[in-house]
């Protein structure tokens, strides 16, 4: 069956904006959740390709690339593909965003806890040059977290006492309660979902688990790295509670503009300007190369303006492959700006002597002109 515009199944248009994405989706899902439509085939089906639209639209990348390449832009395992899309663990994602901290009654195990008690992830943002991305770098990051509390191992409670069960939701963490269609349960706004409540707090930590502090972490940056890659530091984000784990540290990676190289992907690029003698005689010139080095390239005599030279192996190194792009240098020639009363008198010497053979672009271009003014 051919996959159906993401637009059409969530009944929007394509100028939809967030909330009218968000509210299309709720309504739908509203319908054919499958707690409200048990062993309905059809109707689970909808569910998933509304989800599966909805986890796509939601997302300002996701659409992007949906709105320029359609569905191939989700196919055959290509970034953010859809090959391992999973709807199990996508769904409580878009479960939170649409409907907030609810879950559907009897929908799998209740989800207590879990969620409160993972520590936050971290993101530090670091912005390094094109010569480091091309070497690697080893990086210390020195940032401010939340671990945990040593005195009382994270509980939250004063050493020797212990928490009592919460009063409200009788240590459940939820409470049910009916809203339109569904029974839903919500986090326990009085334990904010723990089941149990902090009678006697740490006096280090006074109940939160764990404290702030200052953290240093050396993180080695791999060669290769390009603009917006993003490095993850399993455990290094802020301490979880509660026995809940770390958050993890996030490394958002930007690469600075070079004065000479321009990059795209693992190959550099730049423009070489060379005389319009150098150009016409053949030279050999001493370029830039990323290492830092000086690499001999040779204009052969006759080298056009516009003429691209390919170094192999003098690119970026690819990413967690023992290979290196290329380099494209783009010769442009550069007619003198000014010349001296002796270069004028050469110049002119030299265009005396200039025949049909030294320009045959020239040549070319004016025997086809003189065709067409005899028309
Ligand atoms: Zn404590
Ligand atoms: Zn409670």
């Amino acid at each position: 069956m051919a996959k159906r515009d993401y637009y059409e199944v969530l009944g929007v248009s394509k100028s939809a904006n967030k909330d009218e994405i968000k509210k299309a989706y709720r309504k739908l899902a509203l319908k054919y959740h499958p707690d409200k439509n048990k062993g309905d085939k059809s109707a689970e089906e909808k569910f998933k390709e509304g989800s599966e639209a909805y986890h796509v639209l939601s997302d300002e990348k996701r659409k992007a690339n949906y709105d320029q390449f359609g569905h191939a832009a989700f196919q055959g395992g290509g970034q953010g593909g859809f090959g391992n899309f999973d709807f199990s663990s996508s769904f409580s994602d878009i479960f939170e965003d649409v409907f907030g901290d609810f879950g559907f009654a009897g929908s799998g195990q209740s989800r207590r806890g879990r969620r409160n008690n993972r520590g936050n992830d971290l993101r530090y943002d670091i912005s390094i040059d094109l010569d480091d991305a091309f070497k690697g770098k080893e990086e210390k990051v020195n940032y401010t977290t939340y671990k945990k509390c040593k005195t009382c191992s994270g509980s939250g409670a004063k050493p020797g006492s212990k928490p009592s069960a919460c009063n409200y939701c009788g240590g459940q963490g939820k409470i049910r309660s009916s809203q339109g269609f569904f029974t839903i349960q919500q986090t326990c706004p009085e334990c904010s979902g723990e089941g149990e409540k902090i009678t006697n707090p740490c006096n280090n930590c006074t109940g939160a688990g764990k404290i702030q502090s200052n953290e240093s972490v050396s993180v080695k940056i791999p060669k290769g790295v390009d603009d917006g890659t993003r490095i993850r530091i399993a455990g290094k984000g802020e301490a979880g509670t509660k026995g809940g784990s770390n958050g993890d540290l996030y490394l958002f990676i930007s690469v600075e503009p070079h004065d000479i190289f321009k990059r795209s992907e693992e190959n550099l690029f730049y423009e070489l300007p060379v005389s319009f003698a150098d150009a016409a005689l053949g030279a050999t010139v001493e370029v830039p190369s990323i290492d830092g080095g000086k690499t001999k390239i040779k204009i052969p005599s006759g080298t056009q303006s516009g003429k691209q030279l390919r170094l192999r192996g003098k690119g970026m190194p690819i990413l967690k492959r023992n290979l290196l792009g290329d380099l494209y240098i783009r010769v442009v020639t550069e007619i003198p700006t000014s010349l001296t009363k002796r270069q004028r008198e050469l110049l002119a010497e030299f265009k005396n002597l200039e025949d049909n053979k030294s320009n045959p672009l020239i040549k070319s271009f004016f025997d086809k002109a003189k065709k067409f003014w005899k028309k």
